[in-house]
């Protein structure tokens, strides 16, 4: 092998990924495959952080986000991290907001790295640009009012644009679509007219598109400076001048229920996704934060053991989703044939546990009234006879309650035989990319969703120091809240401890009054 091969060889490779404009669901598929695989992601704040859920957890992820005004990390050392991590043989995602090679100095990045020989491809994203306008119903295209778009940065970089573009701008029929304009928009307006733009042509500001907080100030080129300053407007934000700038009655975004809500969620990465979209379904904008993990236990020789004597158990309980899971895929591991649970009655906390044990065929014979652990014990220890045996494999730690109401309930000869496993640990996790603090901000998150009292605790833990006092935590239970309370949060709970139940109260909650 020659030393350039060798070089090449060992050098990693750089992706510069488009991000999208904030919505999550607008990174393409190839940048969420690329984000899952990556050793390095390098981010900055206007990436819209929520896409960072779907990156590789064990990555290490580095924050080189431009505060407006100041710039904490220069360019130059942007490329360098780039650089270095690249030929550390990493495989570097370069996440940009927006598309990568729309303004965003994506350029500079991909020109450094093919000047240092290190490889690179290059992931389209869904630019600000043309989306923004989208999710506010304003198609930047019309057959009958504009047929060009143009993307012009508006950075006051140099002192402005030179009059020469306004004079081609003002005289341009399409749309025009100005990128970091905020604070030029005066300047911008004024030069247009000067150049001789009607004063009437429709303009808009279109503030943090295709967020719950999405904000359109709509005027025309002679109003829209003041009525941006009387409004507040601040970056992020496009401005839009043209005829497509006026078009009104395509509104789609605000019509759906939850439309303007901003719900953190705070459930297990893995089970974290069909909750999200279940609320996005909604017009939520939804951020996950998983608060907790399931670590399985290292021996899992007892569980081993209980089941390959499985005839001696009359009963098997699952009380999470996570629990079933790691059984089923233990049994897997050990070639045991689903068959083998042939001779056992089956208990499980609740519907979700439930559908986990479903998609292997398997269907519970007691799924208690209400899916909690105290339920679950009390109905268990009525139907348990005299010398049947439990296994129940589940979290260390797990809730105290269903074993004291089973032995309460339980009306046969002696103790009732449990045979109690911990196979996992719940543990807090902490997103390495939230500032939580900032989320919590009043404003900013309508809502938390909590699912179990482990991800309340897990969630103030990675907010450490954060005021909880302002948080609306939507429970699933009543132990749940209970958690809540404890950190001073207000609380609703849900009408049964379901997925189903939870958006229902999100809906719900914006009519009613159901505070505590
Ligand atoms: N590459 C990005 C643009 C980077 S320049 C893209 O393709 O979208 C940053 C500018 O993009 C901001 O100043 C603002 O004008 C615009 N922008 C990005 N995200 C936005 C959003 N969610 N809402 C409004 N404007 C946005």
């Amino acid at each position: 092998m020659s030393k350039k091969e060798e070089r090449e060889k060992q050098t990693g490779k750089v992706y510069l990924v488009g991000a999208g404009p904030s919505d999550v669901e607008l990174l393409t598929i190839k940048g969420t495959r690329l984000l899952q695989k990556a050793d390095v992601i390098v981010y900055d704040r206007l990436a819209g952080t929520g896409v960072l859920i779907y990156g590789n957890p064990e990555a290490e992820y580095i924050d080189v986000g431009k505060q407006a005004g100041h710039h904490p990390i220069p360019q130059q050392e942007i490329n360098q991290i780039l650089r270095r991590k690249a030929e550390e043989g990493k495989m570097v995602v370069r996440l940009k907001g927006g598309d990568p090679f729309v303004f965003g100095r994506g350029a500079e990045e991909a020109e450094e790295l093919f000047r240092d020989n290190i490889p690179f491809e290059v992931v389209p994203g869904i630019t600000s640009a043309i989306s923004v306008p989208a999710y506010q119903g304003i198609p930047v295209t019309h057959r009958d009012m504009a047929s060009s778009v143009h993307i012009i940065t508006a950075h006051k970089k140099d002192g402005g644009m030179p009059e020469r573009q306004y004079q081609i701008l003002a005289k341009t029929e399409g749309t025009l679509v100005f990128l970091m304009g905020v604070t030029a928009l005066p300047d911008l307006m004024e030069g247009l007219m000067r150049a001789g733009m009607d004063p009437m042509r429709p303009a808009a500001v279109l503030e943090r598109g295709t967020t719950a907080r999405q904000r359109k100030i709509a005027g025309t080129v002679g109003t829209l400076a003041k009525q941006a300053k009387e409004s507040g407007i601040r970056p992020p934000a496009i401005i839009l001048v043209g005829e497509a700038a006026g078009i009104t009655g395509l509104e789609w975004y605000e019509k759906r229920p939850l439309a303007g809500t901003k719900i953190l969620i705070t459930r297990p990465r893995e089970r974290s996704g069909r909750l999200a979209g279940m609320l996005r379904d909604k017009g939520a904008e939804v951020l996950e934060v998983p608060a907790i993990r399931t670590v399985p236990c290292e021996d899992q020789s007892r569980l081993l053991q209980a089941l390959k004597r499985l005839e001696q158990y009359q009963w098997m309980v699952f009380t999470s989703p996570a629990g079933a899971e790691l059984v089923l895929r233990l049994m897997r591991e050990q070639h045991m044939d689903i068959r083998k649970l042939s001779g056992l009655r089956i208990a499980c906390i609740g519907k979700g546990t439930a559908e986990i044990l479903e998609s292997r065929g398997v269907f519970a014979d007691l799924i208690p009234q209400v899916y909690d652990g105290r339920h679950l014990g009390r109905e268990l220890g009525v139907l348990l006879k005299t010398g049947e045996q439990v296994l129940l494999p589940r979290a260390a730690n797990g809730n105290p309650e269903l074993l004291s109401e089973l032995r309460n309930a339980y009306s046969g000869e002696g103790m009732p035989l449990i045979d109690e496993i911990s196979i996992y640990d719940t543990v807090p996790e902490k997103l390495p990319y939230i500032d939580y603090a900032s989320e919590l901000k009043p404003g900013n998150t309508d809502y938390v969703m909590f699912t179990s009292a482990s991800t309340v605790h897990g969630f103030v833990r990675a907010a450490e120091g954060a005021d909880m006092s302002g948080v609306k935590a939507l429970c699933i239970g009543k132990q749940t809240e209970a958690a809540a309370k404890q950190y001073g949060m207000k609380t609703a709970v849900a009408r049964e401890a379901t997925l189903q139940a939870m958006v229902e109260l999100a809906e719900n909650i914006n009519r009613e009054s159901v505070w505590e």
